[in-house]
């Protein structure tokens, strides 16, 4: 059997074919196709279209490039899967062979050049304690520090007080954008120095679960050896008697972020410390943990498809408001931007924990 004119397609053979023959049973579930009603953008379209010119099939151009962005990374289409295909690591590795000869859309190739644009400024230092000694690293996450600075200091105080030791900002981002957009070297050089600067403390702490999944696993799979960050979120229900039952905050509804639940199976953890904060278990979405519904901010499909991305976060927030609404919370960067952009004024976990956790 020949192999696929695109390399890093060729050992996901099997799970490309497994698509191309399945009678779409996926198809529900996928967010983009759902508010697209497009045949090409469901799982099935996108892995076919991958497949068909990973074998030569069709022409290798920007038009069948382009479904391999119509993905938010929400790995939702693996838990209606019968083989549990990882249709959004197949896609993301299609994403580099189009990105390396010049045929990723223009939002992933600006995302590309805005990251470089701010590693060169120096841009993404939380606050003064980057130059701290702290022995604890904590990756806040690039999307905490420029759209939810409030987040970020709250994520870094909570952690110094659950921790009860100096936290210092990791200065380096995990290069998850570049991984989305396609840029593999790009990528892999960001894991190297994100993992230089971590080897150097004793503890290494992630706060946003797209980045924690990143480095974990996406890390792997570049062949860049690294300290496995612990979980914010793992820190703060490990001391659950610390958090302070709150008098004010409303009732709240917790939304899976699809990188803390499907990429990390991380569900319990998120609703036993809003039950502890808030005195009683939160309220839920229809569709809820393995099978909750993306909030449209991963993937880079807010810079590939910004009106699916939009109208994908339109419908969490309609759901949460016809069901009695309160405050949303979630605990991912990307989810907290898109609802808080979209109108919605939603909270991330690591500000409730920030708010209710005792000092040492
Ligand atoms: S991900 Fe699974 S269910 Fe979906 S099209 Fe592929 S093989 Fe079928
Ligand atoms: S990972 Fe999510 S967005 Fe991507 S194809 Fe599967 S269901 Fe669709």
């Amino acid at each position: 059997m020949p192999q696929l004119r695109l390399k890093l397609l060729e050992p996901h053979r099997t799970s490309l074919e497994k698509c191309v023959y399945c009678p779409k049973l996926s198809r529900a579930a996928c967010p983009v196709s759902n508010v697209e009603a497009n045949e090409t953008v469901t799982p099935w379209g996108k892995m076919s279209m991958a497949y068909f010119a990973g074998r030569g099939d069709v022409p290798l151009d920007a038009l069948h490039a382009d479904p391999a962005w119509a993905c938010s990374g929400c790995y939702a289409c693996r838990e209606r899967c019968d083989h549990k295909n990882e249709v959004a690591t197949v896609l993301t590795d299609a994403r580099a062979e189009f990105f390396a000869r010049g045929l990723a859309p223009e939002g992933a190739r600006r995302a590309a050049e805005r990251f470089w644009a701010r590693e060169d400024a120096g841009d993404g230092e939380p606050d003064a304690r980057a130059a701290a000694s702290g022995a604890v690293r904590v990756l806040v996450g690039c999307g905490y520090v420029r759209h939810a600075p409030d987040v970020a200091e709250d994520a870094l105080d909570a952690t110094e007080a659950l921790i009860g030791a100096p936290v210092r900002p990791v200065r380096a981002c995990c290069g998850l954008p570049l991984l989305y957009a396609g840029d593999r070297p790009g990528f892999e050089a960001a894991a190297r120095r994100l993992a230089a600067e971590v080897a150097e403390g004793e503890r290494f702490v992630a706060v946003d679960p797209g980045c924690a999944r990143a480095v974990r696993v996406e890390y792997a799979r570049a062949g860049v050896d690294v300290k496995a960050p612990e979980l914010f979120v793992d820190l703060a229900v490990a001391s659950l008697d610390r958090l302070q039952r709150s008098t004010s905050e409303r009732r709240v509804r917790y939304h899976d972020p699809c990188q803390l639940g499907r990429g990390l199976d991380r569900y319990d953890a998120p609703r036993e410390i809003l039950a502890r904060i808030t005195g009683r278990p939160p309220e839920e979405f229809i569709h809820r943990r393995e099978h909750a519904d993306c909030s449209g901010g991963g993937g880079l499909v807010p810079a590939t498809r910004p009106a699916s991305s939009a109208a994908i976060a339109d419908g969490r927030i309609a759901e949460h408001r016809a069901l009695g609404g309160g405050l949303l919370v979630t605990h991912c960067a990307q989810s907290l931007r898109r609802f808080r952009s979209r109108g919605e004024p939603a909270e991330d976990l690591a500000s409730l924990v920030a708010r209710a956790v005792a000092p040492r």
